[in-house]
């Protein structure tokens, strides 16, 4: 569960080729981050694993197969967005239990599956309480409790802390490393922040107008970065 493969992949808008043939190897349970300037395709990548964006060639699979054409909702895939947006007339227990409503599944589940989620994120004492009334962590915590409800075996973040302050984002770090230890998920996590990627990832890929530059472990990005672009945006953190 939660082993997921790119192929080839590309995507063209229009006639200009953003991702330019991606091919890479993700473990169940891997911590992979991607990084690389902004314009050159994370945000694109990924919502072509979520199967929100179409596949112009190459292939997605996951556990082995073929994903190109199902629907986001049947993929095993959640997805957290940098720009969170909860509905701010429901509480939090209904915030976090939107997914599984869309699904029409029973209360008795919805209320298991609602207290397990808010148990790992420490919500389960504000249940009640509306998003206003919440802190900016706290507040991405339930947008990520959103995302975990749904017990999806490949999380997907598009840079989850940007909008966060830098003591907050340290915090979340150490939440999302517990929580990526908790659910056992495969988790890809783009960020621009090297710290973020030198911290949190088992492997980090390095993106350059949409091709991968390097793929590695944090420690050989940093020891052995294969060109100046690589060691320009990993070796030298400033
Ligand atoms: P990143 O997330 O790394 O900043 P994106 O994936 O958002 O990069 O964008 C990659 C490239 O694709 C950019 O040049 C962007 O302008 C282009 N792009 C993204 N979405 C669209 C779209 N819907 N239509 C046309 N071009 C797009
Ligand atoms: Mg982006």
């Amino acid at each position: 569960m939660g082993q997921l493969e790119l192929a080839g992949v590309r995507k063209s808008f229009g006639t200009v080729e953003v991702i330019k043939g991606v091919s890479l190897d993700v473990a169940h349970g891997e911590f992979v981050v991607f990084v690389g300037p902004s314009g050159c395709g994370k945000s694109t990548l990924l919502r072509m694993i979520a199967g929100l964006e179409e596949i112009t060639d190459g292939e997605v699979r996951i556990d082995g197969s073929r994903v190109n054409d199902l629907p986001p909702v049947k993929r095993g895939i959640s997805m957290v967005f940098q720009s969170y947006a909860l509905y701010p007339h429901m509480n939090v227990y209904e915030n976090i239990a939107f997914p599984l409503r869309v699904e029409k599944m029973d209360n008795k589940t919805v209320e298991e599956k609602v207290h397990r989620a808010s148990k790992i994120l420490h919500l389960d004492e504000r249940l009640k309480h509306k998003p206003g009334q919440l802190s900016g962590g706290q507040r991405q915590r339930v947008a990520i409790g959103r995302a975990i409800v749904r017990e999806p075996s490949v999380f997907l973040f598009d840079e989850p802390l940007s909008n966060l302050d830098a003591a907050l984002r340290a915090e979340m770090r150490v939440e999302l490393s517990k929580l990526h230890s908790a659910l056992d998920a495969t988790m890809i996590y783009v960020t621009h922040d090297q710290v973020e990627a030198m911290t949190m990832a088992d492997r980090i890929v390095v993106l350059d107008g949409g091709q991968i530059a390097q793929v590695g472990t944090p420690l050989e990005l940093y020891h052995k970065p294969s060109n100046i672009f690589v060691a320009g945006f990993i070796g030298n953190p400033k």
